[in-house]
């Protein structure tokens, strides 16, 4: 880093502080030239990110939309709306340190469902309803007892309102996928 006042390439850092909510970080200098102070900012790169469907059309990652479809699947699931903001914030994260710039709109899936895996039962079976389209109610079946035999809390009444409401997860595909 150039010295703004000299030029000179070298400079020590007298102070280091995280800003912008951990988002970047702020360095103090000191020329070892001519002894100026000046400040300077390193931030994580953004680039956008492609979400290939699985009609093979492709549209930049929109994580509202994600957030829209998350929330959606995961209703009456008793998460609180600032947990699912936060895991996808971190799903964001994950995809922007990634360096392939496409990424599929399964893999999105297969990355929810990882983190919702540890935030809630409920919630990891209605999402994988919705994402991995169950081919017929033995999936479903098999997805569930795969979930039982680690848990017994599983909240019977939601896992039988997804299985049977199929407009539910329509719709919800439907938010996930296809919206443009
Ligand atoms: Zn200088
Ligand atoms: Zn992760």
């Amino acid at each position: 880093m150039r010295c703004p006042y000299c030029q000179h390439t070298d400079s020590r850092v007298l102070e280091s502080r995280s800003t912008e909510a951990g988002q970047s970080i702020r360095r103090r200098r000191e020329c070892l030239q001519c002894k100026h102070r000046f400040t300077t900012y390193e931030r994580i790169e953004f680039v956008p990110v492609t979400v290939i469907k699985r009609d093979d059309r492709r549209e930049s990652f929109d994580s509202s939309k994600l957030l829209r479809g998350i929330i959606h699947a995961c209703e009456k699931t008793g998460i609180p709306q600032v947990r699912l903001e936060a895991l996808v914030d971190e799903i964001e994260a994950e995809l922007q340190q990634r360096s392939v710039r496409e990424v599929t709109s399964n893999e999105i899936g297969e990355l929810v469902l990882h983190h919702l895996q540890g935030l809630s039962e409920v919630a990891y079976v209605r999402f994988a309803s919705v994402y991995r389209q169950f081919q017929g109610i033995r999936d479903f079946v098999e997805t569930l007892d795969r979930l039982k035999s680690h848990t017994s809390e599983i909240d019977a009444e939601c896992v039988d309102k997804s299985s049977s409401s199929q407009a539910i997860e329509e719709e919800a595909s439907a938010s996930l996928m296809t919206q443009s």
